[in-house]
């Protein structure tokens, strides 16, 4: 386990993250989890932890948090902000820090359009192969597995 060296971390992160419209209520988590046990994108990844990554910005570490790929795995679902008990609203820290990563030059503008366009193709698949399932005998299998190839060829910065 990597350790956290506080006098190396930057004590105005968790600031600029409040200070955004959204945001200024995270600082008010008490790390329940009820935002990692209810997320989708956690139960299928095991790397991905909301609670842990409110932590990381508290504790200051700006380069780790804006740096990492784990902040595009959120399919901004708004479940955890609907559950937290504390009222803090995830979804909108995560969009804050996907902003400020490419701000600050941690991320391509690219990826933020890049995210957005996945989730509408992820939205639109998984509503292709439900009517698959619930009609077998009207579906096009070929259009599905078409529409996946085109989302992998996709590159992303
Ligand atoms: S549910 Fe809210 S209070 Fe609990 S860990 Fe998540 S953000 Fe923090
Ligand atoms: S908004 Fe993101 S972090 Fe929150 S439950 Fe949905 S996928 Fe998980």
């Amino acid at each position: 386990m990597k350790k956290i060296i506080i006098a190396e971390n930057d004590p105005n992160f968790k600031n600029d993250i409040a200070a955004q419209p959204g945001s200024e209520s995270f600082m008010r988590c008490f790390t329940c989890g009820t935002c990692t046990a209810s997320c989708p994108v956690a139960e299928v990844h095991d790397e991905y932890d909301p609670r842990k990554i409110i932590r990381m910005a508290i504790l200051g570490m700006r380069e780790e948090v804006l740096s990492s790929d784990i902040l595009w795995m959120c399919s901004r679902c708004y479940t955890c902000a609907a559950l937290c008990p504390q009222n803090v609203k995830f979804t909108d820290v995560i969009s804050i820090l996907r902003d400020m990563a490419v701000k600050e030059g941690y991320a391509p503008q690219e990826r933020l359009d890049q995210a957005r366009e996945l989730d509408k193709a992820i939205q639109s698949l998984r509503c292709k192969i439900i009517d698959s399932k619930l009609h077998p005998d009207q579906s096009d299998s070929k259009e599905i597995i078409k529409a996946l190839e085109d989302e992998l060829k996709k590159e992303w910065q």
